[in-house]
């Protein structure tokens, strides 16, 4: 959960003085990383959205006329060649916390959006601080296998894995990176019938490309791997099969007190 925020701004900077120089790049769909949204009257802290802020958010996309798709939209649309909407965007929230359950399911309900859960499996449940390896901020309750079933069938939330303990996958070694992908596809897969096509990597901000994690990441069946490098997906790039497009897929990270107007400036098309 903490990256260098220097890196994660200066990238989002250059990024927004290249969208307000010639607007978004084509054939590329932002991809917003979130964390938690707070129930009304919570207090805010760095990883999380207050309840209001958020709702503006997704009034301020619908009214944009954005429509959210998930990694199951862009797999087929890169293999299969199923179209996107034409002005795609894709709503990620990591780490599994358990107000996406009570919070922001009914929102997407209510705005009629879709969403993409990273969640992490052997935090599955937890209603205590997490153990000191997975320091997530506050003392977070994680969502439940139950209420993940439910997030499963809902048809507008796709569940995908964020490693099975939370630790960086730059800092282990081979053998300890394919550990955390394979055992968390396969828990996710066999507890919740769905299949897990995409893994966002754990702080995630080390997003140069590297073989290291893109390359045992491909081999154990997974088609994308999402970083907190700022940038939007290039659908382009995937179709080639560009190991970086794929698996060192860039993400929009989303301030606790990022207005509407903010994310927009940044988005470059709302
Ligand atoms: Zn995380």
């Amino acid at each position: 959960m903490q990256v260098s925020l220097f890196r994660v701004s200066r990238h989002a900077f250059l990024l927004a003085l290249a969208l307000a120089a010639c607007g978004p790049p084509e054939n590329t769909v932002p991809v917003l990383c979130y964390h938690s949204v707070l129930r009304p009257h919570e207090k805010r802290e760095r990883l999380h959205i207050e309840y209001a802020l958020f709702r503006s958010h997704l009034a301020r996309f619908q009214q944009a006329g954005f429509e959210t798709i998930t990694t199951d939209d862009l797999k087929a649309a890169i293999e299969d060649g199923t179209p996107l909407p034409p002005k795609p965007i894709m709503l990620t929230f990591d780490d599994g916390i358990e107000d996406f359950h009570e919070i922001v399911l009914p929102l997407l309900r209510e705005f009629q959006m879709k969403a993409v859960a990273f969640v992490v499996p052997s935090l599955t449940g937890l209603a205590v601080k997490p153990p000191k390896w997975a320091v997530i901020a506050r003392g977070e309750r994680f969502m439940s296998w139950a209420q993940l079933a439910r997030l499963a069938r809902s048809g507008i939330v796709k569940i995908e894995s964020h490693t099975l303990t939370h630790q960086s996958v730059y800092a282990g070694n081979d053998f300890q990176r394919r550990l955390e992908f394979v055992v968390s596809k396969v828990l996710l897969e066999q507890r919740l019938g769905v299949s897990i096509h995409a893994l966002a990597y754990p702080y995630g901000a080390e997003g140069d490309y590297t073989p290291l994690t893109a390359t045992p990441l491909g081999q154990t069946g997974y088609t994308f791997g999402f970083t907190t490098f700022s940038g939007r997906f290039n659908v382009g790039a995937a179709e080639r099969r560009d190991p970086a497009g794929l698996y060192n897929a860039p993400r929009i990270w989303i301030h606790s007190d990022d207005s509407a107007d903010d994310i927009c400036n940044r988005l470059g098309d709302c």
